[in-house]
Formats: structure tokens, C-alpha cells, sequence
């Protein structure tokens, strides 16, 4: 039976892509004492986070904060810009551009999914799975709508499922030059402060993230990042929404309160990753994860197990998805390695059940814990049986080494 109180000694080694290992800091800042969220302390508190996710977001405009996780997110984007049957384009990157389909599908709204076109050898099930969103697809298919009946197009920034970042200016590219006024909607749940995003300058409408992810906070609150076009389209969007109504979200936050209780400690959390982030500077935490994910590549193709993200453009700064060998069964390892190394690794998700398994590199890592992890996954691999031409450790030393 499972103690719930079973604690190895040790530092448990989270490296799923999300949840992510939340910073010390930030778990002493939520631990302060609670306080009166219609008292003078949570305005400023409020007003500060709110202006935090703003500059983390690149918006001048409003982010709204939801005590919930980024699915509430989701379906808050969709039911405050939209209304019954409206028709919106999505592109199938991986298992969470899929969820945000069926959510999408369950509001009542019409969804059509493109998804690249080809063949794989690796993964014949999943071709798609291994690539970032095609923009060329989706101005083809904006320029046969004629009468624009798409009214949003729907994308993953970073595909957690897989480990690929799509480039979201070319997708906002690719409306424009189709002169297509579709709302932009983009998923960044864990995008969002672990690689470059901007809500502004990418020309997006509504941006969609989470707090255990790229943010480094526990699961619990989630954003939208909202555009003038949104908010504007909110005015008579009609589908329905009470707890997710940005206007009077938008209108108390004026003065830093929500409607409703938010969720005051995890607040306290945010605003310390706030200042974290700003003590290092965004292009440093950008570059510190580029670094990471490269040293975790090089791991890989030493061990010369297939990378989930078959395109290098679109390798992912926050996780590494491994493809095992067929007949491997990715999640047998993946158990064997939390049971003997106490160390998590992200599953395969929908149609890549089995078939790989994803290293989180985000969150409160640094070389030696990814080295460490490397660790458990090449003992793991060995002990399964696995086939490895070299040392994933080894190159991983060597390039963290030499790349400062
Ligand atoms: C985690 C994740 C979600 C789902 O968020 P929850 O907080 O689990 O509801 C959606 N999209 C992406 C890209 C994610 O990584």
C-alpha cells in the first residue's frame, strides 16, 4: 500500500516537464501567513503581480489570473471571445493541442484540426507529434475562407507532450499575409518564462499559461493575456461564462482584488518568481534554458536514442522527449527509474504512450541536477536492456564543461 508519508531521503528529483521543482524561495514565500484578501496588504500585493505577469507576458494590455489550472485558462480564452457553433482552426502539435480540441469541442464550437502532412520512421502513428505548427498550412487555409467564418486560430507554443516550440510570429505572419481577421490564440503553459514569448509584438489576442511550468510555482493559478481585439470581441462573444468573465475580473483588478477569494499564498509565490525572474533578466533565463536543453541533446545522441522533436528549429528549451527502441516499453523504464533513483520522468502522452519519455529541464535545476538526472536515465536504460552507443553522461559533462 502506498505510505502517503514516505519521504526517501534525499532530494526527490522532479524532472517531469511540469509540475516543475519549485525554487526554495518561492516555497518559503508561500508559506507566510495568510492574509485578508479585501485588506489594504492584497491590493498591493494584487496590483504588483499584475503588473509582474504583464512585462513577463510582453503586454501592455490586461492579464487576468484565475485561481485554477491552465485547462480553466483554456476554456476561459475560448468562452469569452467566442460564441455557440463558431467555427475555429487549431493545428495538431501533440497530446495538449489535442485536449484543447476536446474542450473546444465540448463548449460547442467547431473545430477543425490541421496537422503536417508525412511520414515518419520512427513514429509512423504519430508523424505530426514530432514537428512544430506548419504556418504555411494555416495561410492556406485562411485564404479559402473567403466569407472568414474561422473566427480564432488555436495554437501550442510549447507542446509539452513532445518537446517542440513553434515559432508563433511566422503563425501571426501567416494570418496577415492572408489578410484573415481570426483571433489569435496561443496555449504558453509551459512557454511562458522558461522561453521567449511576446503577447505584443507577436500580434497575439489571447495568450494562455499556467503557474507549475515554465513559472516555476506550484499548479494553481493560471492567465490570460488579453488583447484591445479580445476584449473587444468579449462585448459580444455569447457563450457562456460566469466564474470566467473577464470584465469584472478586469474592472477589480483596478485596484489589485478579484470578485471573488483568489489564491492569496500562491500570489505570495508569484510575486517572489517575479523578482527572481527580474533579478536574472528574461534573456538570461532564456538562454540558461537554451543551454540546458542542448546539454540534455547532446546526453541523447550520445546514447543515439531518437529525439522526440525531429526539426531543430523547434527543439524545446524547457523538455527533451527520448524515443525508446520499439519493443521498449518507455514506461517499464520509467518506473524502474522512480523506484530505484527516486528520480520522475514525463510519461508519453495519447499516441506516444509507451513509445518515449520526457526530461523536464525548468524549474529549479541546475547543471548537476541534470547531470544527476542523466544519471538515473542512462542506469535506467541499462538496466532495461537498452542498447546504448555511448555515454549520454559523459557528453553531458563534457558539454556543460565546455559551454558556459
Ligand atoms: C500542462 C499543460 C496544459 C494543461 O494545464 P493544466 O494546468 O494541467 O490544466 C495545457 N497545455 C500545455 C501546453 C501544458 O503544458
Amino acid at each position: 500500500m502506498l505510505k502517503l508519508n514516505f519521504h526517501p531521503t534525499g532530494r526527490h528529483f522532479l524532472q517531469i516537464p511540469g509540475p516543475s521543482p519549485v525554487p526554495d524561495r518561492i516555497l518559503r514565500a508561500i508559506s507566510l501567513p495568510t492574509i485578508d484578501h479585501r485588506g489594504p496588504e492584497f491590493g498591493a500585493l494584487g496590483l504588483k503581480v499584475l503588473q509582474g505577469m504583464k512585462d513577463i507576458f510582453k503586454t501592455k494590455h490586461p492579464v487576468v489570473i484565475y485561481p485554477a489550472s491552465g485547462t480553466g485558462a483554456w476554456e476561459a480564452a475560448l468562452t469569452n471571445t467566442l460564441s455557440p457553433g463558431d467555427h475555429i482552426l487549431m493545428f495538431e502539435t501533440g497530446q495538449f493541442a489535442s485536449l484543447w480540441n476536446k474542450l473546444a469541442t465540448r463548449l460547442g464550437l467547431k473545430t477543425e484540426i490541421l496537422s503536417w502532412q508525412g511520414t515518419d520512421e520512427h513514429l509512423p502513428n504519430a508523424p505530426g507529434w514530432r514537428r512544430g505548427v506548419q504556418a504555411d498550412l494555416i495561410h492556406a487555409r485562411l485564404l479559402q475562407d473567403k466569407n472568414h467564418e474561422i473566427k480564432a486560430v488555436c495554437v501550442v507554443h510549447n507542446e509539452t507532450s513532445t518537446g517542440v516550440t513553434s515559432n508563433i510570429a511566422a503563425v501571426r505572419k501567416a494570418m496577415d499575409d492572408a489578410k484573415h481577421p481570426a483571433l489569435l490564440m496561443v496555449d504558453t503553459i509551459s512557454g511562458l518564462a522558461s522561453a521567449d514569448f511576446q503577447h505584443d509584438a507577436w500580434g497575439i489576442d489571447v495568450s494562455i499559461s499556467g503557474s507549475q511550468k515554465g513559472l516555476m510555482l506550484p499548479p494553481g493559478i493560471s492567465f490570460n493575456a488579453v488583447s484591445p481585439r479580445a476584449i473587444e470581441a468579449s462585448k459580444t462573444a455569447k457563450l457562456p461564462r460566469a466564474f470566467w468573465a473577464w470584465d469584472e475580473i478586469i474592472e477589480m483588478n483596478k485596484d489589485g482584488y478579484w470578485p471573488y477569494t483568489s489564491s492569496t499564498n500562491l500570489l505570495y509565490g508569484l510575486s517572489e518568481a517575479q523578482d527572481m525572474l527580474a533579478e536574472e533578466g528574461m534573456d538570461k533565463v532564456f538562454a540558461r534554458h537554451q543551454r540546458w536543453a542542448a546539454g540534455v541533446r547532446a546526453a541523447v545522441t550520445a546514447w543515439a536514442l531518437p529525439i522526440q522533436c525531429a526539426d531543430p528549429t523547434v527543439y524545446s528549451p524547457i523538455l527533451t522527449g527520448v524515443i525508446t527502441p520499439v519493443g521498449v516499453d518507455a514506461d517499464a523504464i520509467r518506473k524502474l527509474i522512480q523506484q530505484r533513483f527516486d528520480l520522475s520522468l514525463g510519461t508519453g502522452l495519447g499516441k506516444l504512450k509507451g513509445r518515449m519519455f520526457r526530461i523536464g529541464h525548468l524549474g529549479d535545476s541546475n547543471d548537476l541536477t541534470l547531470l544527476a538526472t542523466l544519471a538515473g536515465v542512462e542506469m535506467g536504460l541499462k538496466l532495461a536492456g537498452v542498447k546504448l552507443a555511448g555515454s549520454g553522461v559523459n557528453a553531458g559533462m563534457d558539454y556543460f564543461a565546455k559551454n558556459v
